[in-house]
């Protein structure tokens, strides 16, 4: 099971949970029992799970196939029982299959993979020739910009901090990203350099920080696109909004994943268009989750997961 930003958020309380629930929701594994009225999946299928569950089955939303953002949801790992566990209870109708050569490891990071695919390919739609700046250089900031790079990106740049520098923006850098730490260097200057005054096509906020919200409307292009993944843990912030507006920005909000970017999400690591070992930093027990919990919040690691 996989450790998320999220579930940071809930563990300082600052995000909407049912406790008490067994946390996790990005997770791999085996059937063990199916229930009478399941007649497509047996004993010992290797699955995924998206984890929309609740969602209500009749509004508007559940029925034009986007149960994912169904009012009525409650995801397991904050509104049901989670993932954090050796057993989990699931609908069949969310699972996918894990395709054969692919690893309970890699396949545990399909629900934050599909999330990316969701935004930066289905939503925004990312064509190839755009220089796209990601804004963040966490598990998401990188899978974006794994799936920029896929969808034909003429140059992708991941921005962080110094406090990213040692393991983040060298990450990466090694997976054939070029970096900006954004305390040191001016990131307006490079991408107007790098665009010969244009600005970026589509930059991806994925820190959830009121400067990256704001240095994303600076740094894209007139009529360029903003896709936000990030989600800052507070009630309001203060934005570049009459900037934004003159520059005629088109701003995607992308929240959760649906059926078909977690299709799209395992295709890719399958036929390894997408490698998403090098993301993971730490496995260990549920035992040792405050260590864990603690490296991942101080950025001294990226994906954590813990095996069960
Ligand atoms: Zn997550
Ligand atoms: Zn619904």
């Amino acid at each position: 099971a996989g450790i998320c930003g999220t579930d940071l958020h809930i563990w300082h309380d600052k995000m909407v949970y049912w406790p008490p629930v067994i946390m996790g929701h990005e997770f791999s594994g085996q059937v063990v029992k199916v229930g009478k009225n399941v007649s497509h999946w047996k004993e010992k299928d290797k699955v995924v799970a998206e984890p929309h569950t609740k969602a209500c089955g009749v509004c508007y939303l559940c029925r034009s196939g986007n149960i994912h953002i169904c009012p009525h949801k409650k995801a397991i790992g904050w509104g049901i029982n989670g993932a954090f566990a050796e057993y989990i209870k699931m609908p069949s109708y969310l699972l996918h299959r894990i395709p054969e050569n692919l690893s309970y490891n890699e396949a545990a990071l399909t629900e934050p993979l599909a999330i990316t695919v969701n935004c930066v390919l289905l939503t925004a739609g990312v064509k190839a020739g755009d220089v796209v700046i990601i804004e963040g250089a966490g598990t998401i900031g990188l899978m974006a910009a794994m799936i920029a790079k896929i969808a034909g990106a003429e140059k992708v740049i991941v921005t962080g901090v110094t406090q990213d520098e040692n393991l983040r923006l060298k990450k990466a850098r090694e997976l054939g990203f070029e970096t900006v730490n954004v305390e040191k260097e001016n990131l307006e200057e490079v991408v107007f350099s790098l665009t010969q005054g244009k600005g970026a096509d589509l930059v991806v906020e994925a820190a959830g920080v009121e400067n990256a919200v704001n240095t994303a409307i600076k740094i894209t292009k007139r009529l360029g696109k903003i896709a936000i993944l990030g989600i800052t843990g507070e009630k309001k912030i203060n934005v570049l909004w009459d900037e934004a507006v003159f520059k005629g920005l088109d701003v995607k909000f992308c929240f959760s994943s649906n059926f078909e970017s977690w299709e799209r999400a395992l295709s890719f690591m399958s036929q390894r268009k997408v490698e998403v070992l090098p993301l993971i930093t730490h496995t260990g027990t549920i035992t040792q989750w405050k260590k864990i919990f603690g490296e991942l919040e101080r950025g001294e690691g990226i994906k954590g997961l813990f095996i069960f």
